[in-house]
């Protein structure tokens, strides 16, 4: 095992016995809240455990971190390529080395943010499991962790340290906000809460009762479902000028945007391909043909929607 990577983490464990959760960020090198977080999040467990023990991970992926980008250098995006392979690259070791972290919890928690190119809404979302305990798990966890938005979605996605914890029988949830390259004190706020609250949930810390945040809930089965990665792909490389803000509800046909030359005399417009909730955009305007520009959520007011594919 000497070629894999070790993930610098603390294991804070309690007098009493209870359940292992695991906490991480930095599965992506340019995602800043997740790892000022989970620091903060080592010394307020210190001080506050009572029941099972926490680990936390704040930086899983050193070696993006390093690059301050998305992946290593091997350009792997470790989110894809669970639960790697002890003989690949350096990206495909690291995931060796998440997944024994993921497999040796009860549940887990893996914090996300859009990262330097993207921006997005906050939200905690999960994969509609098959196992009903664990889907209820989940859900509970995710609307504990209390961000506006929960999103379930596909179980069928691979590669990701939720699809190792959904393997292993783990409930697991991830997180989702910011972007644009910045650290927000808001955001690096709300995910040591949001942890804190499920942390109090599962009865590790004594109980908290915050105001309750969640707006929209939608589970959505269809296959493809929280792969942000592909929606509104840009048809020709250019400079993106977006019409619209996270947040905005939009109708099938609204402009988007445009993505324009550099003189901006041949505007190519972009439209929404469905009705929802401006969920995700793209912050760097300099986009290549191919690159997701928007993802909408499949809701268009607050409250709960079920989309079954
Ligand atoms: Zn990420």
């Amino acid at each position: 095992m000497s070629n894999i990577p070790s993930i610098p983490h603390r294991t804070i464990v309690a007098p009493n016995e209870g359940p292992h959760l695991l906490i991480t960020g930095g599965v992506h090198g340019d995602e800043w809240e997740p790892m000022a977080a989970a620091r903060r999040l080592i010394s307020l467990f210190e001080k506050s455990i009572e029941r099972g023990k926490v680990t936390i991970a704040p930086v899983v992926n050193e070696a993006a971190f390093a690059r301050a980008w998305r992946t290593a250098e091997d350009d792997v995006d470790l989110a894809r390529v669970c639960p790697g392979n002890a003989e690949g690259s350096i990206t495909h070791r690291t995931a060796v080395a998440l997944t024994s972290l993921i497999q040796s919890a009860d549940c887990y928690i893996d914090l996300h943010t859009a990262g330097t190119r993207l921006s997005m809404l906050s939200m905690s979302g999960y994969c509609l499991h098959r196992d009903a305990n664990i889907l209820d798990a989940q859900r509970r966890m995710a609307r504990a962790f209390n961000l506006p938005i929960v999103w379930g979605t596909s179980p069928n996605l691979h590669g990701r340290s939720l699809s190792v914890a959904r393997d292993a029988n783990v409930p697991a949830i991830y997180t989702e906000l910011g972007g644009g390259g910045m650290c927000s004190a808001q955001g690096t706020d709300d995910y040591v809460n949001g942890c804190l609250n499920v942390a109090a949930d599962l009865g590790l810390i004594p109980a908290r009762s915050p105001e309750n945040r969640v707006k929209y809930i939608v589970e959505d089965d269809r296959d493809q479902s929280g792969h942000l990665q592909i929606q509104h792909p840009a048809s020709v490389a250019g400079y993106f000028e977006p019409a619209v803000t996270l947040g905005d509800v939009v109708r099938k046909g609204d402009t988007l945007g445009a993505i324009l030359d550099p003189l901006g005399e041949n505007p190519v417009a972009v439209n929404c391909l469905d009705d929802g909730l401006v969920l995700m955009l793209r912050a760097c305007p300099s986009v290549q043909k191919g690159d997701a520009l928007c993802c909408l959520l499949p809701i268009t007011e607050p409250g709960e929607v079920r989309i079954r594919g």
